[in-house]
């Protein structure tokens, strides 16, 4: 069965665009130019993935989202005009999967789209062969072999284990992995970061797993 796209858009043109190329990537999609009109959709259509708009006439994709989270689990993937609106929505923790910036080049969307699928697919997680984490030992092993990490290092491998492909932003890594009371500057959080590539290109040396995303912050993928 092809996977279904729920497509939420309201900029016609650049719809019918993404609609193209997701039909000849073999998925199925629907589209809904009104925020309003959203909810009902996704209830009706089910789909595998929500390609969501933010500024949209009626309901804004915000609210979307946070309506979907409530009752779903399904990927979204945030659309958003603005580069500088990025760092914002990553801080809200609206449990989005990808974030998306326009003006984008629908080829790449839909490659996006189709990572954030595959990692739906219990067989084919990587992952979970390539990483494992003991969260009673606090270890965690790249191809059975534990990394020597610090505490520090090891919760930053975890946030990112428990949801590839997402990204964080600085300040998200910093509130969900420092303890409360550190004063943590970015570059702290890009030292830790360059110390844990390191430790896992040891193991891993033709791979890159953890992505730096430009002015927003980091993305771990396999
Ligand atoms: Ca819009």
């Amino acid at each position: 069965m092809k996977p279904r796209i729920l497509l939420v858009e309201d900029e016609e043109p650049l719809a019918r665009i993404l609609g193209d190329y997701l039909t000849h990537s073999e998925m199925d999609h629907r589209w809904i130019d009104h925020g309003g009109q959203a909810l009902e959709a996704f209830r009706e259509y089910k789909p595998d993935l929500v390609l969501l708009d933010l500024m949209l006439p009626g309901v804004d994709g915000l609210t979307i989202c946070r309506e979907i989270r409530k009752v779903s689990e399904t990927p979204v993937m945030m659309v958003t005009a603005k580069v500088e609106e990025l760092d914002r929505l990553l801080g809200l923790e609206l449990g989005a999967d990808d974030y998306i910036c326009k003006p984008y080049s629908p080829r790449e969307v839909v490659a996006r789209v189709k990572v954030v699928l595959r990692r739906l697919r219990p067989t084919s997680r990587p992952q979970d062969s390539l990483f494992r984490c003991d969260e009673a030992a606090q270890m965690i092993y790249v191809q059975g072999q534990r990394l020597d990490l610090t505490p520090t290092e090891y919760r930053l491998l975890r946030l990112f284990l428990s949801h590839p492909g997402r990204v964080y932003s600085r300040d998200s890594i910093v509130d969900l992995t420092y303890d409360m009371d550190q004063e943590v500057t970015d570059r702290v959080v890009d030292s830790h970061i360059k110390n844990l590539r390191k430790k896992i290109a040891r193991e891993l040396p033709d791979r890159e797993v953890i992505y730096s995303v430009y002015g927003v912050g980091y993305r771990f993928e396999i």
